[in-house]
């Protein structure tokens, strides 16, 4: 087991990161009670925070690293998995692990962060209680700009544009979800997020930097969709795209 895989002076390393960023996530309520977590690719190196760790104590002692490439090892059943290194604290890894996988092999994510923010939870329940929708759907808001056209697409979304997230069914294991959030993945092949009802959501991005601002732009717009809700207003409606109308 190799410390130096999770040792450096530098904050912006995966092993420094993942605690930071978990710390922050925390505080915002969307890793509370262990639940929810993240997860750094570096090349062929996955970073992953352990099962049932207070999320804002977390050290970089605490990681689990594996290799990508030795993880699709056909030798290897679904469920196993070799660590290159593990924490000596006794933890154990995270049931998220298959899941964040998922977004590394099928997106080749940079980062994937999932939480169990309220406000995610509550949009699955509106769409339950509506007509048990599959996709939670959204238009005319500002902030969907901050969202990706899609996997190896260039450029964000539009304003006018329609976000759509596919929403799957929860599990009693978290590990059984990963074959829905597949499923998701293939039949939404522009989409940076599945929701999961009454449990979550699952954010990834090329890179840190767009996993996280993405995920902070979903919460935004799962608040606001709440919101809108209770007021009876419709989170898509037809507005005629405005134009300016000086020349000069
Ligand atoms: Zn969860």
């Amino acid at each position: 087991m190799s410390a130096d895989l999770v040792t450096s002076p530098d904050p912006s390393h995966p092993a420094n990161l993942i605690p930071s960023l978990c710390a922050k996530f925390w505080h915002l309520g969307w890793v509370t009670g262990t639940g929810g977590g993240c997860s750094i690719r570096d090349d062929d190196l996955v970073y992953i925070a352990p099962s049932g760790v207070q999320k804002e104590l977390m050290k970089a002692s605490d990681l689990y690293v594996l290799s990508l490439a030795a993880q699709q090892s056909a030798s290897l059943s679904r469920r196993q998995r070799v660590y290159l290194r593990a924490p000596e604290s006794g933890l154990k890894p995270s049931q998220c692990t298959p899941l964040f996988l998922a977004a590394f092999t099928k997106r080749r994510a940079g980062c994937c962060i999932h939480t169990h923010s309220q406000w995610a939870v509550l949009v699955t329940l509106l769409l339950e209680a509506g007509s048990g929708e599959k996709e939670f759907r959204i238009n005319n808001i500002e902030q969907i700009k901050g969202f990706g056209r899609g996997f190896e697409k260039s450029g964000n979304l539009g304003y006018h544009d329609t976000l759509v997230i596919p929403v799957i069914e929860n599990t009693a294991h978290e590990e059984d979800l990963t074959e829905f959030l597949e499923e998701a993945m293939d039949r939404y092949p522009d989409t940076y997020a599945v929701l999961v009802r009454r449990h979550g959501v699952y954010v990834w991005g090329e890179n840190v930097h767009k996993a996280k601002t993405q995920c902070e732009s979903l919460d935004y717009l799962f608040q606001l969709a709440v919101e809108m809700k209770k007021l009876g207003l419709p989170w898509i409606t037809q507005i005629e795209p405005v134009v300016p109308t000086r020349t000069e």
